[in-house]
């Protein structure tokens, strides 16, 4: 059996699907479908199969584990085996690796879990942030009337102005959330916890 097929029998692709924060929901006959996670999924698409194969029908990629972390990491198709070979502990590349080589793998498979685990906290914040935000602004929006200027002459009250602002800086906080990149959405992430730490200062 060659490496490729020893790696595909020993590792679940659903338990590595998982472990990149892709929350997967069990279909019948032993399959589970999920949000694809190489495209901007809105309902399920992706499904993996119990022979280890995956298929989006959103965006059409499909392949095996190997093909999953070589496409997901960015990386060669001989790298991805070699990192879930560390990953899992199943010893097909490194049989030759000294025992400081080997105790560097496992940092860096650890290192490499901690970032996936990070990676999927930031996303659920995102997405925690992104219904925060639009409560917000739906809050702000009810004060409008109460605070716009009753006619054309009158100037703005020092509430409207405030208000005004604060919907059109969470608009732009949502149009990064929704359409960002990841490091404008990073950006946004530290701000906010600077700022956290800030009023927990002040309290
Ligand atoms: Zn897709």
């Amino acid at each position: 059996m060659d490496t490729f097929s020893i790696i595909k029998e020993h590792i679940s692709l659903a338990d590595v699907v998982g472990q990149y924060g892709v929350s997967l929901k069990p279909q019948s006959g032993n399959r589970y479908a999920a949000l694809c996670p190489f495209h901007n999924d809105k309902s399920p698409s992706f499904v993996i199969y119990p022979d280890g194969g995956f298929k989006c029908f959103g965006c059409g990629e499909h392949g095996d584990v190997v093909d999953f972390v070589a496409k997901i990491d960015g990386l060669s198709p001989i790298d991805a085996a070699k990192q879930l070979d560390a990953d899992y502990g199943l010893g097909l590349f490194d049989t030759r690796l000294s025992r400081e080589e080997r105790a560097t793998a496992a940092r860096q498979a650890e290192q490499r879990k901690h970032d996936r685990e990070l990676m999927t906290a930031f996303d659920e914040w995102c997405r925690r942030h992104h219904i925060a935000i639009c409560n917000e602004v739906h809050l702000l929006e009810g004060l409008i009337p109460k605070y716009r200027p009753q006619s054309t002459e009158d100037a703005f009250s020092a509430e409207f102005a405030a208000i005004i602002e604060e919907v059109a800086w969470l608009d732009i906080e949502l149009d990064i959330l929704m359409v960002g990149t990841t490091e404008a959405k990073l950006e946004l992430f530290n701000n906010e916890m600077i700022r956290d730490e800030m009023r927990c200062d002040v309290a």
